[in-house]
């Protein structure tokens, strides 16, 4: 960390402390650089959503989509989500993103059911300071007018940690939106580290088991062990369960074994622009209808 870089650059010398003390510089402007481009590109239209199919998983028709942020930056071509968020999240940015997304995202479900698109809800990652923006609420209640959409058609994606942190203002917000008819899913299960109990008293529907939990469910006894216990606590508590990153007919068959009841992954496919997705929901859909 720069504390520490400063410390050896100092026990070494003038020349050493002018190094470092560039290369911090440098890091500061690259930062606040990504900062103003960032800002352009909400404003410029540089963002788009790709979707990503969840499916039922006893018959295999698709049910829903995930909503997934991608930045179109016009020299750097498509940047990932991981390696932009975090910095949303830390300049405030991540409200006008965050704001975008959920209106995209419902704008294109909206077009979807006029076209009878076999797709029946969407889900929107919110973000910590999302979560604990005031206007959350209200703003999500506003979207959902705009596009008519029923309880049960949105779904909003926490993490755990998200869920966690400051709980008695997180489960008050997470009811006002329970209230708007809106599916709460905790996303990223089992890698943070919230007790069992905190999770009763959530008014959450659904749990999102981790990619790295699935990714070695046939050769890691461990991780299958933890995926059936995830299972198990979920459908105790009543709640329904999203494997993530589910690649092979293998971890598909181990989960529907365990009754998992959505699926999400690249045996399905992957986050992909609109039309594609949407070709995408269709051969899924065929394919469950004619087996
Ligand atoms: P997430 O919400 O847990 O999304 C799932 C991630 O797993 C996505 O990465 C998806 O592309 C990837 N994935 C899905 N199936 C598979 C699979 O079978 N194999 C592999 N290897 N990966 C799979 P992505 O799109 O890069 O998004 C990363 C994270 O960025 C998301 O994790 C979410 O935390 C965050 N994110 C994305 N879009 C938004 C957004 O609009 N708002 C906020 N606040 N966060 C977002
Ligand atoms: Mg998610
Ligand atoms: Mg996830
Ligand atoms: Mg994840």
């Amino acid at each position: 960390n720069a504390d520490m870089a400063m410390y050896h650059a100092k026990s070494q010398g003038r020349n050493n402390l002018q190094f470092f003390t560039a290369a911090m510089n440098a890091a500061a402007t690259e930062r606040m650089e990504m900062e103003i481009e960032l800002r352009q590109a909400i404003e410029t239209g540089q963002l788009e959503l790709h979707y990503q199919p969840q499916i039922c998983a006893h018959n295999g028709t698709a049910c829903g989509v995930e909503a997934l942020v991608r930045w179109r930056h016009p020299q750097r071509g498509l940047i990932s989500p991981l390696s932009f968020i975090p910095l949303a999240e830390e300049t405030g940015l991540i409200d006008p993103l965050g704001a975008w997304v959920l209106e995209e995202a419902c704008r294109q479900f909206a077009i979807w059911r006029a076209a009878d698109a076999p797709v029946l809800r969407i889900a929107v990652n919110l973000s910590a300071h999302q979560l604990r923006s005031p206007g959350l609420v209200a703003q999500v209640e506003a979207v959902m007018t705009r596009y008519e959409m029923i309880p049960g058609e949105l779904e909003l994606e926490v993490t755990e940690s998200v869920a966690m942190s400051d709980p008695e203002h997180s489960f008050e917000t997470l009811r006002a939106l329970r209230n708007l008819g809106v599916q709460l899913a905790i996303d990223d299960f089992g890698t943070g580290y919230s007790s069992l109990s905190y999770l009763k008293h959530l008014p959450v529907q659904i749990l999102k088991i981790d990619r790295s939990f699935v990714q070695d469910i046939e050769s890691d006894e461990n991780d299958a062990s933890i995926c059936a216990s995830i299972l198990a606590l979920a459908h105790s508590q009543g709640l329904k369960v999203v494997a993530e990153g589910v690649e092979t007919a293998a971890q598909r068959e181990f989960l529907s074994v365990h009754a998992c009841e959505y699926l999400q992954g690249y045996l399905f496919g992957k986050p992909e622009p609109p039309e594609v997705c949407l070709g995408r929901l269709r051969e899924l859909s065929s394919a469950a209808a004619s087996s």
